[in-house]
């Protein structure tokens, strides 16, 4: 009896967006990036990683760790929320990032925020009104396979 081997090929990326609650404003020293007046509200910070999706965001809500990169910063005021993964999607971090952008109420309170290699004008997106949150798929909306809300807290 012939046995059929499938291989998976993954081409895709795996992205991850953190929904970050800051409950009140915070002037944030962001690395060699500068110092930033955040005001409160919820934050989207968009990144990547590579075959270490779940690693790498375990690592974002751990409490205490060396101050690595931008969103470190802001993580030691910020709570995070929500976590979308969007795992072997055809999306790249940036066209995520922009689509998060495009959405209504959209601010940037960091320029470069994360953004350090691409063009994004900021990886870190502003809404002040959490009614963003409350559909469920506000944020899920381009990755079916995601898994939506996290409990972390
Ligand atoms: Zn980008």
């Amino acid at each position: 009896m012939a046995t059929k081997v499938v291989i998976y090929m993954r081409s895709g990326s795996d992205l991850y967006q953190l929904i970050i609650l800051l409950s009140k404003p915070q002037t944030i020293r962001v690395g060699k990036l500068g110092l930033f007046s955040f005001p409160a509200g919820y934050y989207v910070y968009t990144g990547s990683a590579k075959n270490e999706l779940n690693a790498r965001i375990a690592r974002h809500i751990r409490g205490r760790k060396k101050m690595h990169w931008h969103i470190d910063f802001l993580l030691r005021y910020g709570r995070i929320v929500k976590v979308n993964r969007y795992q072997n999607t055809n999306l790249s971090e940036c066209n995520l990032n922009q689509r998060t952008e495009n959405k209504h109420g959209s601010k940037i309170i960091a320029p470069r925020f994360g953004s350090s290699d691409c063009n994004c004008r900021s990886h870190l997106i502003y809404f002040e009104k959490p009614r963003h949150f409350s559909s469920k798929c506000y944020f899920d909306d381009y990755a079916p396979e995601s898994r939506g809300l996290v409990r972390l807290y």
